[in-house]
């Protein structure tokens, strides 16, 4: 569905991606792990036209996306939740939640996916009327995640969706992560820190390593891999 082949990407002098090929099937939970300033965050930025590509082709749908602006590739149905959440904080949750499904115009849809994130995080319903700046870390985060999801992806991008959240919130967020996944259908492409979650919610994963990526298999055989083990996960 999504394939990234030979991707280098540069901030001014920086080569912060040397040379990446990365493939996302149908369907699929993608983890990108790795340290800080691996290049993950460049990765998913120049999937979606932010950090444009020097060299190399990003195929979605059979389509090269590599020179397209990202309003045009959020358009084709690759969504990001950037890292930080960045929902608008002045607009309540419901305004929210109608940003995200601005592209659209079948009303009855757009209700029917209302119905579908405030059941996902019931917490988000409740808080509906409230503006997006007063709620806690991990309900901007549930937001961010429910406002993509109300552009009907068929890719969600997810940049560090733990970051800077309790424990048990990363759990509920992973564990619905997975849920859209099976329901929607939607395939995702998470990118993390937290290895060890990250890699339980993948059907395959990726390790990345200075711009470039090292290993790559099943989240399950990563998760059992020495290297993995003792680099991301601490044992
Ligand atoms: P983190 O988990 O800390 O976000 P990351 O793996 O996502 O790290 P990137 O943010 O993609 O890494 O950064 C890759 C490299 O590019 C790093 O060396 C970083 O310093 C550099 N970099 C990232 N953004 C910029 C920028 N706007 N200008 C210059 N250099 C940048």
């Amino acid at each position: 569905m999504l394939k990234l082949k030979n991707i280098h990407t540069y901030y001014g002098n920086i080569h912060a991606l040397k040379g990446i090929d990365l493939e996302v099937s149908e369907g699929e939970v993608i983890s990108l792990i790795g340290a800080n300033g691996a290049g993950k965050s460049t990765t998913l930025m120049t999937t979606c036209g932010v950090v444009p590509a020097k060299q190399g082709r990003i195929i979605f749908k059979g389509q090269d996306i590599t020179r397209k602006s990202p309003d045009a590739i959020v358009k084709m149905g690759i969504c990001q939740v950037p890292e930080g959440r960045r929902i608008f904080p002045y607009l309540t949750v419901a305004e929210n939640l109608d940003m995200g499904a601005f592209l659209r115009n079948d009303k009855e849809g757009i209700k029917n996916d209302f119905d579908y994130v405030y059941n996902l995080f019931p917490i988000l319903a409740d808080r509906k009327n409230q503006a997006g700046g007063t709620l806690s870390g991990g309900e901007q985060q549930m937001l961010a995640i429910s406002r993509a999801l109300m552009s009907r992806p068929k890719v969600l991008l997810l940049d560090e969706p733990s970051l800077g959240l309790a424990p048990i919130i990363v759990k509920q967020i992973f564990s619905i992560i997975k849920k859209i996944n099976q329901e929607q259908k939607t395939t995702i492409f998470i990118v993390e820190q937290n290895a060890n979650l990250a890699l339980k919610a993948a059907h395959r994963g990726y390790v990345m390593e200075n711009g470039t990526i090292t290993i790559t298999d099943t989240g399950e055989n990563l998760l059992a891999n020495d290297d993995v083990r003792k680099a991301y996960l601490g044992m």
